[in-house]
């Protein structure tokens, strides 16, 4: 979607701190951080929040998964232990219309975002 914050990044035309990205996926850190490490894990794929997936996104969400898995190793985060949000619609608190995974670490997190 051309009019998606999230979109431009995942393709360049907007800025980031990049930490990953393949084909599906891209990470970056988030610009406010609510923790040491904060990182936001997306489809490159336009979907607006976890309400609007469909059956043909079950692969691309397995694979977001994993990397963030893989994010939290890459991080030393594994072993301690991480948070991960998904925030979905207003009530869930989600500001960017473009499905995201906080990955949140490096000290024991008991906030949300
Ligand atoms: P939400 O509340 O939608 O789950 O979270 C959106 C997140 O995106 C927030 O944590 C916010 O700090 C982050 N964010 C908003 N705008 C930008 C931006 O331009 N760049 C980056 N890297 N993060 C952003
Ligand atoms: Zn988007």
């Amino acid at each position: 979607m051309t009019d998606c914050l999230f979109c431009k990044i995942a393709s360049g035309e907007a800025p980031s701190e990049m930490v990953y990205q393949d084909d599906l996926v891209v990470a970056f850190k988030d610009i406010q951080p609510a923790a040491p490490i904060h990182l936001l894990v997306i489809p490159r794929k336009h979907i607006k929040s976890l309400a609007e997936v469909e059956l043909e996104d079950q692969e691309l969400l397995g694979h977001l998964l994993l990397v963030v898995k893989k994010l939290a190793i890459e991080n030393d985060i594994n072993e301690k232990g991480y948070k991960t949000i998904i925030n979905t619609g207003t009530d869930g608190g989600q500001i960017i219309d473009h499905l995201h995974v906080h990955l949140l670490g490096g000290e024991k997190v008991n906030k949300l975002v």
